[in-house]
């Protein structure tokens, strides 16, 4: 029997290689590479396991035979790496319970796992390969990075997946007190909240605002987390060869965020001050809960272009004073935006750090936070989308004119709108439109 099919896409990934420049690991390896024939049995049933997507006979056959796993085909390739290929988490899973190495490469091409699980497309095969250690700056024989390969064949979640992607010992270190400093930057039981707010992937002000509030802790202590932020880009910056342009605007970015909430939080502080002195009434919650107010002014748009003119200076302030004027997303972005009829500031931003997307992507964009695949339509008008009940109401100040025009007033007093009114509603359309013709 021959070999197990080394089925990735060998045109594709040899497109670019004829640059005779290969890269030192792969120079060093390429003698190391086995013949197919030296592969024992076992280990070409483990190939076709993988290969067939066979998880329990893979299971069986590795828990009745002791092996190590870090073996390789003829191409250089591991189990490991076919399995990400293959796009396969729980077989991952498994093999790197049974201890392959992540970060191996004998790849004639010098692609790591991380590269295979890119071009699988699958976004949490990659993030569970970099929550193992999975080098994300490692690059193949033509000099890209798995996030580069991912979205030269068009992966944009796994993309966005890998470029947010920052170990949790990033976070440890400011757990701990360093060097002359008698207490840590942050206490302890922020990291996980911290942690998580840094990954996320949309990072529409509005959603960053918003994920500041539900993850427990930060708003609590946004001074430290400010520093935390600007610390990390800092580090990030002087990291050498090794600096990760995205992650350090993504740190400054961030900060940016952060530090306008606190002059939000600031003013309506001296506000309620004022207001004491002067023996007023409490107001609405927009004007006194700092993140309300925030998200009220990002989404704020009295211009006729349609932008919130507000959130466009802010994001576009936020990208001049990017220190880091050497870099390249500085550039592109600064380009960008000084170009004719530019894209908003928050669609730059995205792109920047999560990745251009296809044209193609028909996605419905929530109204209040960017967020993809937002489905809950508004009951009364049904032109806009949210994510949630929340989204919703943050957006309804702005929406509830616009609402208004296309809803008829006779079904406002009834929230929930059932497929049963379908009829009544149409009628009411119909009337509104008719008045609207007579006047
Ligand atoms: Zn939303
Ligand atoms: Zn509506």
């Amino acid at each position: 029997m021959s070999a197990p099919v080394t089925s990735y896409p060998r045109k594709q990934l040899e497109r670019t290689t004829s640059s005779s420049s290969s890269s030192s690991s792969s120079t060093l390896l390429v003698n190391m590479t086995p013949t197919t024939e030296s592969l024992s049995e076992l280990q070409k049933q483990v190939f076709t396991h993988i290969s067939n997507h066979e998880s329990s006979e893979l299971r069986t056959l590795l828990a009745s035979n002791k092996m190590k796993i870090d073996f390789v085909d003829e191409n250089g390739m591991s189990p490991l790496q076919h399995a990400c290929y293959k796009g396969n988490k729980e077989i991952v899973q498994m093999l790197l319970d049974q201890g392959a190495d992540v970060n191996a490469c004998q790849h004639e091409h010098a692609y790591t796992a991380l590269h295979f699980a890119a071009l699988s497309g699958n976004a949490e095969l990659c993030h569970l390969l970099m929550s193992h250690g999975a080098k994300l700056t490692a690059t193949n024989s033509v000099g890209r990075t798995p996030a580069q390969m991912a979205a030269f064949v068009g992966n944009h979640n796994c993309v966005a997946t890998i470029n947010n992607y920052i170990p949790k010992a990033d976070i440890d270190y400011y757990i701990k007190p360093q060097g002359l400093q008698t207490e840590p930057m942050i206490p302890p039981h922020l990291a996980d909240s911290l942690h998580k707010f840094i990954m996320q992937v949309n990072v529409h002000p509005v959603r960053v605002a918003m994920s500041l509030q539900r993850c427990t802790g930060l708003l609590d202590h946004l001074p430290k987390v400010l520093k935390v932020l600007e610390s990390m880009r800092h580090r990030e910056m002087t990291r050498g060869t090794d600096t990760n342009e995205i992650m350090a605007f993504k740190y400054h970015y961030l900060s940016c965020i952060v530090s306008e909430l606190i002059k939000c939080q600031k003013r309506l502080e001296a506000r309620k001050a004022e207001k004491i002195n002067e023996k007023l009434a409490d107001e609405e919650k927009g004007k006194t809960d700092p993140v309300e107010f925030f998200i009220r002014l990002l989404l704020k748009c009295s211009r006729s272009d349609g932008l919130p003119e507000y959130q466009e200076a802010l994001l576009r302030e936020i990208v001049r004073e990017f220190p880091f004027r050497e870099s390249m997303i500085f550039r592109q972005m600064v380009a960008t935006l000084a170009g004719t009829d530019p894209p908003s500031a928050v669609s730059v931003i995205s792109a920047a750090i999560n990745g251009q997307r296809g044209f193609n992507d028909n996605q419905v964009i929530c109204m209040t936070c960017g967020e993809e695949k937002a489905t809950k339509k508004c009951s009364k008008c049904k032109a806009v989308q949210y994510c949630d009940r929340e989204c919703q109401r943050l957006h309804w100040f702005l929406h509830k004119k616009e609402c208004a025009r296309v809803s008829p007033s006779c079904i406002t007093a009834n929230p929930k709108v059932t497929d049963t009114d379908k009829v009544d509603i149409a009628n009411a359309v119909k009337n509104e439109i008719g008045n609207l013709t007579i006047q």
